[in-house]
C-alpha cells in the first residue's frame, strides 16, 4: 500500500450539513497552494453516489437523499438537467443534511441557477460545456457563493462525452504520439489535454478548488488514466469506473479499478456506479474502503468459509442469518468468524473476536479465544449472536477491548468426533494410512 498523494483540498458543505474536506496535504509553497493559509492533513476518503430519481420531484428525491445519508453517503449529486430540477434544489436542501452536487451538462445555466440554489459543489463536463465566456461565469459565480467562501467545481473528463468528432484521425495520430507504448493512449491523451486546455481557464480565474474524474467503462483505461492524471495535476481525485453495469459485474470493475489506484495512494473521494438502487454504490464503497483499511468500520466484519467437502451444519443458510443479524444489531467493528470445520475453523477463531466453528452438528463459540459454548446446529444463531451483542456492551463499556485474546485457541482433538481437519489428516499420514511424501527439494 502507499501512502496517499497530497493534493489541495476541497471542501464540501457548510454548517448545517457538516463539511466534508476531500483530498489535502499539498505543501504551502507548491504555486497551486495559493490562498491555502494553513498546512490540512490528507482527509480520508469519502464515498459519493448520486439519485436516481427526477431531481424536481421534491418529496421522492428527498426521500432519496436520505436513505443514501443513512446508508453511510458523504456526499449525494443529483442532476439537474432541467431549470424545473434547478428551482427544487432549495428546498431539497432545505429538507436534506448531506452535502449536495448539482451535475451539470450542456446548460452553463443549470450551474449558475444550481450556485443560486445555494448547491456545494458543481460538476461540469468539459466535454458539453465548451464555451469560454459561459465556464468563466460559472467559475465566477462558485468564486462569490457561499457568502464569498466559495464552493468547489468537479471537472469531469469521463470517457463517452469528451470523444472529439472534428479531425478524428489527425487528432488521434498527434495524441496517440504522447502514450505511444500505451493501449489506451489516445484517449488518455484527449483526457489530459482537455484538463489542461480547460483547468487553464479556472487558473486565469485565480480558481483553485477543483476535483478531477477520468471515468470510463474500461477498467485498465481507468487505472492508467487517473495514474497519469495523477502526476500531472495536484487535485483530489473523483474516481470512478463509469456505465459499470449491473451489479454483478460491475462490482468487480469497479473494485478493480479503484482498489488498485487506492493502493498505488491514488483516489480522494469515490463513487461505484451501478445499473441498480444507488443504495448498493454506497454499501459496496464503504466495503471497498473497509477492505483497503482506508476508513475504520461501523458494525461488524464477518469472515465465514466458502465451505467443502468437510461442511459439518448448513453454513450458507447460518451465514446469511449471522449477516442480516450482525447489520441490524451490530455497531461496534468487531470481527464475528463462521467456519464449518476444524481446519480453518481455529485459526479464523483466534483472529475474530467472536467465532463459531462446526463440528459433528454442533457449533463451537468462542469470545476473545476463550471457548464459552458448545450448542447443536438449530441453536448456533441464537448463541452466537447473544455472545455477540454481550461483546458488544463490553467494549462499549470499555471492559473489554476489541482485537484482544483472554486466552490461545486449542483446537479440538483432530482424531476424536468433531476432527476432520489438517492435524487428523497429518495423524492418518504419519500413521501410513495415506502415504504422502513432501521433499523440500521437490519443486511443488
Ligand atoms: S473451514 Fe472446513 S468446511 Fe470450511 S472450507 Fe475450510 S475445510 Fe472446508
Amino acid at each position: 500500500m502507499q501512502p496517499r498523494n497530497p493534493t489541495r483540498p476541497i471542501f464540501v458543505g457548510d454548517q448545517r450539513t457538516g463539511i466534508i474536506q476531500i483530498g489535502g496535504g499539498i505543501a504551502l509553497d507548491h504555486p497551486l497552494a495559493k490562498g491555502l493559509n494553513a498546512p490540512t492533513e490528507i482527509a480520508p476518503i469519502s464515498v459519493q453516489t448520486m439519485t436516481a430519481g427526477y431531481t424536481y420531484d421534491i418529496d421522492k428525491c428527498v426521500a432519496e437523499i436520505h436513505k443514501l445519508t443513512t446508508a453511510g453517503a458523504d456526499i449525494v449529486r443529483v442532476a439537474v438537467p432541467e431549470k424545473k430540477d434547478t428551482q427544487a434544489l432549495k428546498e431539497i436542501l432545505n429538507q436534506t443534511t448531506v452535502p449536495i452536487v448539482a451535475d451539470v451538462h450542456f446548460h452553463f445555466k443549470r450551474a449558475l441557477e444550481a450556485i443560486e440554489a445555494g448547491v456545494h459543489k458543481i460538476r461540469l463536463n468539459p466535454g458539453n460545456i465548451t464555451d469560454r465566456a459561459q465556464v468563466e461565469q460559472v467559475i465566477d459565480a462558485c468564486k462569490e457563493a457561499n457568502n464569498g467562501r466559495g464552493i468547489p467545481i468537479r471537472v469531469g473528463v469521463n470517457e463517452g462525452s469528451i470523444i472529439e468528432r472534428k479531425d478524428k484521425q489527425a487528432r488521434a495520430k498527434e495524441l496517440g504520439a504522447v502514450f505511444s507504448d500505451n493501449k489506451h493512449g489516445y484517449m488518455m491523451a484527449i483526457m489530459i489535454a482537455k484538463l489542461e486546455e480547460y483547468l487553464d481557464i479556472f487558473y486565469e480565474r485565480d480558481f483553485y478548488d477543483i476535483a478531477i474524474s477520468a471515468k470510463s467503462m474500461d477498467a485498465s483505461l481507468v487505472i492508467d488514466a487517473y495514474t497519469e492524471i495523477s502526476k500531472r495535476f495536484p487535485h483530489p481525485l473523483h474516481l470512478g469506473v463509469t456505465h459499470a453495469g449491473p451489479k454483478e459485474t460491475g462490482c468487480i470493475r469497479s473494485v478493480v479499478a479503484l482498489g488498485t489506484l487506492m493502493a498505488n495512494g491514488i483516489g480522494d473521494t469515490i463513487r461505484i456506479s451501478y445499473a441498480n438502487d444507488p443504495i448498493y454504490e454506497i454499501e459496496d464503497g464503504l466495503e471497498l474502503l473497509y477492505t483497503l483499511g482506508k476508513r475504520e468500520r461501523i458494525g461488524a466484519e464477518l469472515i465465514a468459509c466458502p465451505t467443502c467437502g468437510r461442511i459439518q451444519v448448513d453454513l450458507f443458510t447460518l451465514v446469511q442469518q449471522v449477516n442480516d443479524k450482525l447489520n441490524a444489531d451490530i455497531t461496534v467493528p468487531m470481527k464475528v468468524a463462521v467456519m464449518g470445520c476444524v481446519v480453518n475453523g481455529p485459526g479464523e477463531a483466534e483472529g475474530a473476536d467472536v467465532a463459531v466453528f462446526a463440528g459433528d452438528r454442533k457449533g463451537i463459540i468462542y469470545v476473545q479465544g476463550e471457548k464459552v459454548a458448545t450448542v447443536p446446529e438449530t441453536e448456533i444463531l441464537d448463541r452466537l449472536l447473544s455472545e455477540c451483542k454481550a461483546f458488544q456492551e463490553q467494549v462499549l463499556s470499555g471492559a473489554a477491548k476489541l482485537g484482544e485474546k483472554k486466552v490461545e485457541i486449542v483446537p479440538p482433538d483432530p482424531e476424536g468426533a468433531l476432527g476432520s481437519g489438517w492435524e487428523k489428516m497429518a495423524y492418518q499420514r504419519d500413521n501410513s494410512l495415506t502415504q504422502i511424501s513432501i521433499s523440500p527439494s521437490e519443486p511443488t
